[in-house]
């Protein structure tokens, strides 16, 4: 993970929250010693289709959310 204040790429995690949805991470950079707070999102738990036609509604489906990235 990159330190956003000075770019290094070595850091260390030193809290971690689990949401129901998301887990929050702090991490301190190895570098400069600053905090900073990541963000991870699970993603919604959705079952294989089996069929093309199922395929093809998920991706439209999939097509109308909005994307947090
Ligand atoms: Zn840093």
């Amino acid at each position: 993970m990159k330190c956003p204040f000075c770019g290094c790429m070595s850091s260390s995690v030193v809290r971690t929250e689990k949401l129901t949805l998301e887990v929050i991470r702090v991490r301190q950079c190895d570098s400069c010693r600053n905090y900073w707070e990541t963000r991870e999102s699970f993603e919604r738990k959705v079952t294989p289709p089996q069929k093309a036609e199922e395929r093809i509604q998920m991706n439209l489906f999939e097509a109308g959310d909005d994307k947090e990235d």
